[in-house]
């Protein structure tokens, strides 16, 4: 253990900005974990736990396990420096792991127990996760490398069932704006309403009638667990074509020309990181939203928030567009 030669052998230390890991560090301090989410060639998270001056890495191909008894592949990697924990940036392309390094998560964390094969169970202390992990050296497949993440059952855990059954909110139609301070106006957006779910880092878009939609749309599924900075979230928005002029199309849609550009605007955030947010006010749950998505993945666009709603109608009746929708901004 403790061995940055495989860490440093795989970089060329002038041609990242990732820490060059010189040696391993002695501290006595807090021990500390980080997850960070790792936008590369295939999006994955690493976790990784301070031991003996370095970082213990594994790669989370579908995420921190968030609920109890639930398990997850964590292939085990080479030791990272310690100075990786607060490392976050863009590893340039050609470069080994190029692409975007987030810090997902970081704290302390207490080690619960460690057993003779190398399995340890550790008690983590970060922002996001709260509670006991155990890590299993599983073999699977018979690969020494492939290890198992199980989130134990204890205190902290939710015994939270997974819900798959959420419904979107409906809107009512009137013939006149509703005015005032609370009411937040957007785009109607005129495509396929959807529910798109990720679960353990895998996506599925369900239309308004429980119906998959999945693969109709596999781009703007991918595209959406790529943009989710959470393995478990439920957001909720519009499929869209957009026509020549970049203007949502329900036509260009039914037509299904090939190329035709698809977005899905988004807008509300029911369920993140496991934990469902629906008793939180609308402004609430689209601060969480941009917090949520990946800007720089462009198939997933929030959908606008505007207050002059006047404006917005005219706008999009000039447009030709249906209409407007009226939100208000206290609501659940
Ligand atoms: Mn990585």
């Amino acid at each position: 253990m403790a061995d940055l030669e495989e860490y440093r052998a795989k970089r060329n230390a002038g041609k990242t900005p990732e820490p060059p890991g010189d040696k391993a560090k002695k501290s006595s301090r807090k021990l500390v974990f980080v997850v960070q989410r790792h936008s590369a060639r295939a999006l994955h998270y690493d976790f990784r736990l301070e031991r003996d001056g370095v970082l213990l890495s594994w790669a989370l191909p579908r995420g921190v396990p968030l609920r109890a008894g639930e398990r997850s592949l964590a292939v085990h990697v080479e030791d990272h420096p310690l100075d990786y924990a607060t490392f976050a940036g863009e590893i340039p392309k050609g470069n080994y792991g190029a692409g975007t390094v987030e810090i997902w998560d970081s704290g302390t964390y207490e080690l619960v127990e460690e057993k003779r094969d190398g399995g340890l169970t550790v008690r983590l202390h970060g922002k996001r996760l709260e509670g006991t992990w155990t890590l299993v050296p599983a073999k699977l497949d018979g690969d020494p490398k492939n290890w198992l993440l199980i989130r134990k059952r204890d205190d902290v855990a939710s015994s939270r069932a997974v819900r798959n059954d959420y419904k979107p909110m409906l809107a009512t139609l009137a013939d006149k704006l509703p005015t005032g301070d609370d009411w937040a106006y957007e785009v109607k957006w005129d495509g396929y309403r959807a529910l798109g779910y990720v679960r353990g880092g895998e996506p599925r878009l369900v239309s308004r009638n429980g119906n998959d939609l999945t693969k109709r749309f596999p781009d703007v599924a991918k595209a959406l667990a790529k943009a989710a900075r959470s393995p478990e979230c439920v957001v909720d928005g519009e499929v869209c074509a957009l026509d020549e002029q970049g203007r949502p199309s329900f036509s260009a849609m039914q037509q299904g020309k090939p190329g035709t550009p698809l977005v899905y605007a988004v807008f509300d955030l029911l369920e993140v990181d496991g934990v469902p947010i629906l008793d939180l006010t609308l402004v609430e749950r689209r601060e969480r939203l941009e917090a949520l998505l990946d800007a720089r993945q462009k198939t997933v666009q929030i959908s606008g928030f505007f207050d002059d709603g006047q404006a917005l109608y005219d706008a999009a009746v000039e447009q030709g567009l249906e209409g407007v929708m009226a939100k208000r901004r206290g609501s659940h």
